[in-house]
């Protein structure tokens, strides 16, 4: 009697402990690895702004391809719309989520929440701060950077500048003014430029773009050389504003995008300047990224991003400086048809 009471406690023990070896494998390995179909949530902040329907189209097209299927979600800029949207992903339990932050300070706790229910993330374009991302993509912003003052240098050597930045919610407008200053501050030094002002534009909105620089305008008597625009919403905004003033096309401008618009204000002598960043090939890497994450496999990067919490594993692309001299290359390269940009 002893012996059989004894015998499966035994073996009730011994099951139990095999239970939680194995738990505990379970718990070790990434929740969904080795998925042949996985499931992407995609997280856009603004599919109002033209690039990130081309991010979407590019991104669902190449995950597909690789056999995932892919749920996008747009926050229209509203912070609290992508926390919750987030959270729908994760109690869907997606495989992967992909996300390009409204807000790079506030995702912290719902980042967590998705690790913790071994969810891989992925920080896109932007950089989140202060959370556990498995990895970010983006291109090389400090470059742009660089390009859009030097674009506007290479047009107005001397003079006064405004420096328009993006939104203040967003990482990467910090990192353009970071790299606009390289370029501008030597300059400055010199006595060449003299910036008359810098403001944030809140999320990157071209309507505050255009009221910004009405300001600055008229606190300048129209004495502004240069404007150092962030990306081509907000050059448009600010060329708007030129032209109230008939100074459109004597003011020199940047961009970043190569937006329909922003290529034809090129062609017209409006803006002087946009980067061309390849959106096929940052949602192409972006997709195959989230797929080999899904599946546990181990992915290859060029560097490393510390975003207040870690190093996070990084991809970064090559931007490339477009003025009317190389504006042809956006064709070239399949971004627009020539008979998109009309001539
Ligand atoms: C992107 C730009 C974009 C801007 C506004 C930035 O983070 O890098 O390409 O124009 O956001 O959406």
């Amino acid at each position: 009697m002893k012996t059989k009471t004894m015998k499966s406690k035994t073996l009730r023990t011994l099951t139990l402990s095999a239970a939680m070896a194995l738990a505990g494998t379970f718990a070790a390995m990434p929740a969904h690895a080795s998925k042949e179909k996985p499931v992407i949530g995609f997280s856009i902040d603004d599919l109002r702004v033209e690039r990130w329907t081309k991010d979407r189209d590019y991104f669902k097209a190449a995950a597909e391809a690789k056999g995932a299927t892919v749920s996008v979600q747009s926050a229209d800029a509203n912070e609290q719309k992508q926390i919750q949207q987030i959270e729908n992903l994760i109690s869907r339990k997606v495989d992967v989520i992909v996300i390009v932050p409204f807000n790079a300070k506030t995702l912290t706790t719902v980042v967590a929440e998705a690790k913790k229910a071994g969810i891989k993330v992925i920080s896109y374009d932007r950089l989140i701060l202060n959370a556990d991302v498995d990895a970010y993509i983006s291109f090389d912003n400090d470059k742009v950077g660089q390009m859009q003052a030097q674009g506007v240098v290479n047009a107005a050597p001397k003079g006064n500048y405004f420096l328009l930045g993006g939104a203040p919610t967003d990482n990467n407008a910090k990192i353009l003014r970071e790299g606009q200053y390289k370029v501008l501050k030597p300059l400055v030094a010199k006595g060449d430029i003299k910036i008359v002002g810098q403001q944030w534009t809140n999320e990157w909105l071209a309507s505050n773009a255009q009221s910004i620089i009405e300001n600055a305008l008229t606190a300048n008597k129209n004495n502004i050389q240069g404007i150092v625009a962030s990306n081509d919403g907000t050059a448009g905004g600010a060329i708007a504003a030129l032209t109230g003033q008939k100074l459109a096309g004597k003011v020199a401008v940047s961009g970043q995008d190569a937006d329909l618009a922003a290529i034809k204000r090129i062609e017209a002598g409006t803006q002087t300047m946009t980067v061309y960043k390849p959106i096929k090939t940052i949602a192409t890497d972006a997709a195959n990224l989230a797929v080999d994450l899904a599946q546990g496999k181990t992915p290859s990067f060029t560097s490393k991003m510390n975003n207040g919490k870690a190093d996070i594993p990084t991809i970064l692309l090559t931007p490339t400086m477009l003025t009317k001299q190389n504006v042809d290359l956006v064709v070239k390269d399949g971004f627009y048809t020539q008979a998109q940009i009309g001539q």
